[in-house]
This record gives C-alpha cells, structure tokens and sequence, in this order.
C-alpha cells in the first residue's frame, strides 16, 4: 500500500477496543486435545467446540477464525451503481480443522441464509464483524465444507466505527483496502493466514466495466434486463484482503507479455488530463514485473496489470493480487513508476509471501519501498546509498520519526512512515553488511521458500544469517526493534547535507502524497 489514509485510524482505534472485549473468548476454539494412542487405552476426543472467532494475530486478534481452513471462494454478486445496493451468494469450499459445533466468518452485511453442506444454518452475529454459524450438524475434524451465504446489503452505508472499507464513487464502486476489505463484499475467514483461489463474477447494468484479479475466463456475457456479468478468475492463493473489484466506467486494455502472460490495464474514465500520466505509468508494468523478476526470482502469478481508479475513489495505492489499484494522486505531477515499481514488488512481497501477523508488516512496506530505491539506482536518479544518505539526514534525530518500531509499529501505525523509509534503510544496511552478493541471495530466496505462504520478521532475519554466515542479531535488533536514530559510518563522514536524488520526489509522492 502507498498513500496512508488518516481515517483507517479510527477504525484500527475502534476494533482495537472491541476486541479487548472479545479476547477472553479467543481460546474457545483451541481443539480438544486427544489423549495419546496406544496399548489398549481408548482414544479420548472432546466434544465438538466452537470455533476460535480470530487467528491470534497480536494486532488483530479477531481477525480470521479458528477451525476451517478455506480453500476457494466463488463470489457471485450483483450490483447497482445508481444505489450501492449489493446481493451475492458466496459459496466457500472449506476443511474443518477441528471439531466444530459452530464457526465464524468475517463479514459485514445482511445475511439471508447459510447452509453447510446443503442444511440450513442458524446465524447470529458478534463483536465487530464475527457472523457466528450453527451448522445443523457437529462438523467433524477433516470434513469438506461448503458453506453457501446468501445475502445482500449497501456496503456505503455499513459502517463500523464511522468507517467503511468500500468506496462508492459517482460511476460505481472500489472494494480495495487493507487490511480490512472482505468485510463489505464476501463473508470470509479474513487473515493472510488461509489464502484461497477466487472465481468472482459480478452482474452490472450493461455498460458499466467489473474488473478484478487473475484471468477472464471468458468474455463478459449479456443477461436479462439489460444486464452484463463479468468473470474473473485468479488460480494463485490469494490473502482475502488481496482480492478486489473496481466498478464503473473503465477504458479496459488488453495485452500478452513476451512469456505469455496475459494484461488487463483499465483506466477510469474519470480521469480527464490525467489519463496519459497514468497510462505512461502502468503500460510499464510488463517491463517494471520483467525488471522485479530479475531481482526477487520469477513472477509469482498468472497475470499482470493496473487498476488507474476514478478522481473519487481511493487516495492510496494497494498491490491486489495480479493487478494492483492506484488512485489518482499518483499522476497528478505526471508519470511515476516509483509507484508501479512498489505495487509490484508487493508482488513478491506481501501477496505471494504474506505477513504470518500484521506486527510483520515491515516485510511488506521495507521491502516494496527498497525496490523503489532499486528502482531509482537503475534509472540513474540517484544510488539506493545516495537515498539512504538523503533520508537518513532528512528526519532529524529528534524527529518522532524515529520513535517508530518499524518491526513492532503497532496496530495503528502499521502504515507509518518509518514502516516504509526506516523499513527500506534497514534493507539497506542489512545489504551494506551482507554484501552485494549476499543480499541479492538473500531477497530471491526469501520469495522461494515461503512462496504462496507467510512469514515473519524472525525467519528473515534466520534466512538473511544463513546465507551470509553472519550474526545480524544487533542490526535487526537496532533498525527494526530499537527507538532512536541509530548511527552510521556514511552520515559520520558527510560534512554537508547530502544533496536530494532525483528520484526523491516522486518516490515521496509515491508514499505519502495523499496524507500530508
Ligand atoms: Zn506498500
């Protein structure tokens, strides 16, 4: 994500203090423990529990739940820009976990019905956004699961803490957020710990465009009352909050990179004098993803592209899977590939590995923000030691700045500033002291071995000291873990202050040209 959004605060605010009143219940799913098999003695199972209404996340607590693991969503709506109003049915293929007498989904809206396997569930609803369902029958540890929710509901309109994730605009809609998005558009187990596949289709009027992540499988298709569905596949796992729709009037273009890969870039229509900037910026994508797979090891994904959203949607920028969103601030002075070079490398580094907790956000942001400062060394507008040098100078050491714990920020500031530019100075270092050749070991392998899957802070700095054979304890520790501006050789020996890079600006703008 680029771009922080003030208001995302009153939401983390609000659901940080309800869930301290949930807490107490997080442990109700823990699965009943069987007693050790063998020489006669029967094999003990307690009875079926309710399932935990979070993952544990220490940020986040109820976010997720416990007892299913989900494997595909099939999110079949129907939407109506003149009235927000949003119908759907969404169908979830899951495994039970554990033994289950009832389970939680995330999600917001109105609920019509439930039915597990085919039998009607009963439902009521908790805490901040925990829909609680009561399948007719025990689940079993191991079951298949098809969850089938029906329901409808004006996502503008539902709010929690004066906050909604969803963004209605003048022509349709933008379902883009993080880390709280699902909530307004399908019911979900919402954490990056249980990614899934999605098959999303959306019925609009005629004429208006449905764009969303991975493939089309075919093209739009004509339904009656003048009405057009759009499909869209994505076959990678896919974090619930990585999955998007962007509604309305769409200039849509279509392409296949030199390995095979199909684009999809739209443009609102919005945009007016905009547009060229925005189009110079995402037209580069193909060769932005060629440049991030020689760097950080193949493209995870099926598909690539852009999202240029409409002058009164979002602010900010999010890396959804395959085809990231941008708002219009970005091309207000022009073209930046700053941005799409961020966006991408969320790629890699976000969405095919994916935070274990929300506390392990700096493996998101530094990283994305460091490949800005690649970026920047390979178009000769300044080195990534030249960016550091300006940075590291920019924000004096008694600035608050530096009172942010880009490896702990907390669960308000997960999108600070230090998150982002103390995230990507600690990259930095960590190269200065590995070596070149080490730390460009070091990326790639972090994007194979836990390729699809999560990480945290903990097992990259493991990996980093494997493969350079030094204790980086101290290093992780200062830049990640430590308040204060910590010291270093290069600003020692400056005796003025370092000239700003080009690239400077545009990378500024990139991070947070909507916040200030
Ligand atoms: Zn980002």
């Amino acid at each position: 994500m680029e771009g922080v959004h003030l208001v995302r605060r009153a939401l983390t605010a609000a659901t940080a203090a309800l869930t301290l009143t949930t807490a107490g219940t997080l442990l109700a799913g823990t699965p009943g423990q069987a007693a050790p098999a063998g020489w006669g003695r029967p094999i003990v199972t307690a009875a079926p529990q309710p399932g935990a209404s979070g993952l544990g996340d220490t940020y986040f607590p109820d976010y997720g739940n416990g007892g299913y693991d989900v494997e595909h969503y099939d999110v079949r709506l129907r939407y109506d820009p003149a009235t927000d109003l949003l119908t759907g049915t969404t169908t979830i293929l899951a495994t039970a976990t554990h033994d289950l007498s009832t389970f939680n989904l995330d999600f917001l809206l109105d609920v019509e019905s439930v039915r597990v396997n085919g039998w009607a569930a009963t439902t009521s609803t908790a805490g901040v956004h925990e829909l609680v369902v009561t399948p007719a029958r025990t689940v079993t540890r191991g079951q298949q699961l098809t969850i089938v929710v029906r329901y409808s509901g004006i996502p503008s309109e539902t709010l929690v803490g004066g906050y909604t994730g969803w963004t209605r605009t003048d022509d349709g809609a933008l379902a883009v957020n993080e880390p709280e998005s699902a909530w307004w558009w399908f019911p979900s187990n919402d954490h990056p710990l249980d990614k899934a596949t999605f098959d999303i289709s959306v019925s609009v009027p005629t004429g208006v465009e449905v764009i969303s992540n991975g493939v089309q499988p075919r093209p739009p298709a004509a339904e009656a009352g003048n009405r057009t569905r759009w499909i869209w596949r994505t076959t990678s796992p896919t974090a619930t909050y990585l999955a998007f729709m962007a509604i309305g009037q769409y200039d849509i273009v279509t392409d296949t990179t030199p390995s095979g890969q199909p684009v999809v870039n739209a443009y609102s229509t919005s945009l007016g004098a905009l547009g060229p900037a925005a189009r110079a910026s995402i037209e580069r994508t193909g060769e932005i993803v060629d440049w991030c797979g020689g760097i950080f090891g193949p493209y995870p994904f099926e598909a690539q592209g852009g999202v240029a959203g409409p002058v009164d949607g979002i602010s900010f920028a999010l890396e959804t899977q395959t085809r990231p969103v941008y708002g219009p601030g970005f091309w207000r002075r022009g073209a930046n590939t700053y941005v799409v070079v961020h966006e991408n490398a969320h790629q890699w580094f976000g969405d095919s590995v994916s935070v274990a907790e929300w506390r392990h956000i700096w493996l998101n942001e530094g990283f994305a923000s460091y490949a800005e400062w690649l970026w920047s060394e390979e178009q000769g507008e300044g080195t990534a030691q030249e960016v550091f040098d300006f940075v590291y100078a920019s924000y004096p050491a008694d600035d608050e700045f530096w009172q942010v714990l880009p490896g702990d920020p907390g669960a308000g500031r997960i999108f600070d500033n230090a998150v982002y530019d103390r995230g990507a100075m600690t990259l930095h270092q960590l190269r200065l002291a590995v070596g070149d050749e080490a730390f460009f070991e070091i990326l790639p392998a972090w994007a194979t071995e836990h390729r699809y899957g999560n990480g945290t802070v903990a097992q990259f700095q493991a990996l980093a000291e494997r493969i350079s054979g030094l204790d980086l304890d101290d290093l992780f520790t200062t830049w990640l873990f430590t308040a204060g501006r910590p010291d270093v050789a290069s600003a020692a020996r400056k005796v003025a202050p370092p000239a700003e890079p080009k690239s400077w600006a545009k990378i500024r703008e990139a991070h947070d040209l909507m916040s200030h």
